[in-house]
């Protein structure tokens, strides 16, 4: 064991030679970054994401899994991991099951598990699923953030789980996975036409009219620019005539939030819009099942006026029905046009006191006739939603059609957007 203590676990992180970066050993770091890889594509993203808790004057640490160790001043544990083969560890991660039993942490730890796969195994993430339970089970251990699992190194897969490492940890990192998947518009000036607030849930609901021809459609992303020097954010598009409408939750200490609910009818916003291919409205789907919570209502909005032949079925989670009270005459409309027939509310602070997944669980049986006959399911909000619905359809589709959630995901039946 001591062996393992003293000899793994370079001392100085190579990629910080850099004379201008400061660079930090595993005693000394505060956060320890831990990579499993098989390929290089983990390892790339993880460089990538080191570089940027180091640019953000975080001290850490990087290393692979099989070199875990003691760590002396550490308070962070973040694991990004592949699997390989049939849900084993990859290359340089073979002996971290053993190192984890074996090493007793000096400080209790903040964890966090990133797990990369592919929907196309039967296994997909499972290594990091068990990574993530190893740490869970132990009392040295206290979740940070969920597990995420990364499908196909998919951008919208990581950018939840940075969207929420950022608040967490109050942070400015911004990274990409496919970037070549992607394509912005320039930024360009938008008009606002509404800025309506959904009382007592610190939300709004706002209307943009382009000043110039641009090509957009319900689920890409507008990506704002509130104040120089900051980082541009990003909101759900629903797109009603040729207008956008975004759904903005206002946060007390936010930025871009707070900059947007504040504006008044024609004031002018700078952005651009991001494509955002993998939330779509599907074209050929018999049925699509639209989950969302909160402000994931939004890009929903502007699909339901833009279907025309998809049965739609949508769960929304808010806290009251008033919190619904701005969406419904949009909602509405899809009803009278036929083709969705109801639609349900899951509300936290009133009544029986539901959330989206407790809904999905009461519909099991629908819900696995819905996915065995090719459905589409729709998720977009918070990610603690996503974590809770995938939970809960992954229970029914393995007890229910003997598949787990992946294989309908592969089969392009599960679409997220979730942050
Ligand atoms: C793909 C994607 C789509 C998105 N779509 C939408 C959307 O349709 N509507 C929408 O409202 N947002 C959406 N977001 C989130 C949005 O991009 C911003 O992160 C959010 O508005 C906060 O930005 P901010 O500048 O106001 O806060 P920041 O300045 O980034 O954060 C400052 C502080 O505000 C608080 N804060 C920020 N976000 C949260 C949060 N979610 N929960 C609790 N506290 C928080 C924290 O205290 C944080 O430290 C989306 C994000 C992604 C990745």
């Amino acid at each position: 064991m001591f062996g393992r203590l003293f000899n793994k676990g370079k001392e100085k992180n190579k990629e910080t030679s850099n004379k201008n970066q400061k660079s930090w050993s595993k005693d000394e770091a505060e956060y320890i970054f831990l990579h499993g890889s098989q390929t290089g594509g983990t390892e790339m993203l993880a460089k990538t994401f080191f570089k940027s808790l180091i640019k953000e004057g975080k001290k850490v640490f990087m290393d692979d899994l099989d070199s875990y160790t003691t760590y002396e001043k550490a308070t962070h544990l973040i694991i990004f991991t592949s699997t390989y083969g049939s849900g084993g560890p990859p290359a340089n991660a073979s002996d971290f099951e053993d190192a984890f039993e074996d090493v007793e942490p000096i400080n209790p730890l903040k964890f966090a598990v990133v797990a990369f796969g592919s929907t196309s195994f039967q296994d997909f993430c499972q290594f990091g699923v068990d990574v993530d339970g190893w740490l869970e089970s132990n009392t040295h251990f206290e979740r940070l953030l969920p597990l995420v699992k990364v499908n196909n190194q998919s951008d919208s897969d990581f950018r939840g789980w940075l969207s929420l490492w950022n608040r967490t940890s109050n942070m400015d990192t911004q990274i990409e996975l496919k970037s070549s998947n992607k394509r912005s518009s320039k930024i360009q000036e938008f008009t606002i036409l509404e800025n309506q607030e959904i009382s007592g849930d610190e939300t709004h609901l706002i209307k943009l009219k382009p000043t110039k021809d641009v090509n957009f459609q319900s689920g890409d992303l507008l990506s704002v620019h509130s104040e120089d020097g900051q980082q541009p954010r990003i909101y759900s598009i629903a797109k009603i005539g040729n207008d956008i409408l975004l759904s903005v939750r206002k946060h007390e200490q936010g930025i871009c939030s707070v900059y947007l609910c504040n504006l008044s009818k024609d004031d002018v916003v700078s952005a651009s819009i991001e494509q955002n291919k993998t939330f779509h409205l599907p074209v050929d789907a018999s049925s699509i099942w639209m989950i969302c919570n909160g402000t994931g209502l939004a890009p929903f909005l502007g699909m339901m006026e833009e279907n025309s032949t998809s049965k739609l079925n949508l769960i929304w989670g808010g806290r009251q029905e008033s919190s619904f009270g701005l969406y419904k005459p949009l909602v509405d409309k899809s009803i009278e046009n036929g083709l969705m027939e109801k639609y349900e509310l899951a509300l936290s602070r009133t009544g029986e006191k539901q959330y989206v997944q407790d809904v999905l669980a009461q519909k099991s049986d629908e819900v696995s006739k819905a996915l065995d006959s090719g459905s589409v399911f729709m998720i977009c909000g918070s990610m603690n939603m996503q974590n809770a619905v995938l939970e809960v359809l992954d229970e029914i589709t393995n007890s229910k059609l003997n598949q787990p959630l992946s294989f309908f995901q592969d089969n392009g039946q599960l679409l997220k957007d979730c942050y």
